[in-house]
């Protein structure tokens, strides 16, 4: 796919809001509609530009991707984002519902209002996966509850075999033609709302409705490096469209567990070291665990302070899109003993002496004010 300015192509600013998005896209597309332009090939493709720059821009998450990282970062190095996002599954009757209706289009049965047939709901479902999972990348199974197509009448409602008949106004073409002046338009046929035929009898199973309740799972591709809270799109596995409808979509928002060792700030991982103090003062070389498996050793220098931060390049979460990948960052934290031998506790005393002494060997140049003296003994106290 060649690089396409999606706003360009819109022709909105890159600030645009929702509504001049759906404003911009509305105007082109019923300009490109292919009802309106048959057999135009500049057209067919201009509509499937403005279609997929509308699908990205007015998908929040997509959009962020884009702003971010271009066309690039829709795709992700095999990541599942291309392949859930079906640019071609643009529902046209959300949109153009409205304006169809006005105009007088055929309409593909969509349209509402000319059909009984409907578009499935749209489904939410969360998963958790944890951080090793979202650096890794992975596949799960999303467990849900779903309406689909009746098993014994396959969506017709009608008692298989015998229980419908070629409807009479249309004779099973599911459209009427009907002239209004110069003009003759077809329209989808009012008594069998397109179905070419009618209900006589309805089926048993489901009682006409065409549909009925089950268990679904389906299986998702999360990509590696992807972000606590995305929303990810599963193009028609939400609920069945009733009488011929398009199925709704499935959206499912990862969510990434809490890590006992590493916190996340955006691509890096923070982790807290725990030094002692003599390797605090000394230096020392300490193994930090890494995302991946194994340690990395990490050189404390000499007088290092509580809460000075190492980087370590390379060592945090993949970035989508094949960004570089983001760092781990070791805080130091020094862990203060509580519990002291006798004989550690006279170590300390003689370190205490030690330091102490030199620093009363600085102080003794100037005169002790009373002022210090209290302000010691407060902050002793
Ligand atoms: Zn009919
Ligand atoms: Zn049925």
């Amino acid at each position: 796919m060649a690089s396409n300015d999606y706003y360009r192509i819109l022709g909105v600013p890159r600030n645009a809001s929702d509504t001049e998005l759906k404003s911009a896209f509305r105007n082109l597309a019923l300009r490109y509609h292919p009802d309106r332009n048959h057999g135009n090939k500049e057209a067919e493709a201009k509509f499937k530009e403005i279609n997929e720059a509308y699908n990205v821009l007015a998908d929040s998450e997509k959009r962020s991707m884009y702003d971010q990282y271009g066309e690039e970062g829709l795709k992700g190095s095999g990541s599942g984002f291309s392949g859930f996002g079906g640019f071609q599954n643009m529902d046209l009757g959300d949109i153009f519902g409205d304006i169809l209706g006005g105009f007088g289009f055929g309409g593909s049965g969509r349209a509402s209002g000319r059909s009984r047939s409907r578009k499935g709901g749209d489904l939410k479902h969360d998963v958790k996966i944890s951080l090793e999972e979202a650096f890794n990348g992975a596949r799960v199974s999303v467990n849900f509850e779903r309406t689909e197509l009746c098993s014994l009448c396959r969506g017709t409602g009608a008692k298989p075999k015998t229980g419908f008949k070629k409807c009479s106004t249309c004779h099973g073409a599911g459209r009427v033609q009907y002239a209004q002046g110069f003009f003759s338009f077809a329209q989808t046929c009012p008594d069998c709302h397109g179905q070419g035929e009618v209900i006589t009898s309805p089926c048993r199973q489901c009682h006409g409705v065409g549909t009925e309740r089950r268990k679904a799972s389906v299986n998702i591709k999360i990509p590696p490096g992807i972000n606590d809270g995305t929303l990810m799109r599963v193009s028609r596995a939400g609920d069945a469209g009733v009488k011929g409808g398009d199925s709704g979509d499935l959206y499912v928002q990862v969510y990434i567990k809490h890590h006992s060792r590493f916190e996340r700030v955006e691509d890096d991982l923070l982790y807290y070291v725990n030094l002692s103090i003599p390797q605090a003062v000394l230096g020392a070389n300490v193994e930090v665990p890494t995302i991946e498996s194994g340690n990395v050793s990490l050189n404390i220098p000499a007088g290092t302070q509580y809460g000075k931060v190492f980087r370590i390049s390379n060592k945090g979460m993949p970035a989508m899109n094949g960004k570089k990948r983001g760092d781990m960052l070791v805080n130091v934290k020094i862990e203060i003993p509580t519990q002291l031998s006798s004989k550690q506790k006279e170590l300390f005393k003689e370190l205490s002496n030690s330091i102490d002494g030199e620093e009363k060997i600085v102080k003794k140049k100037k005169p002790e004010s009373i002022f210090e003296k209290i302000r010691g003994s407060l902050i002793l106290s």
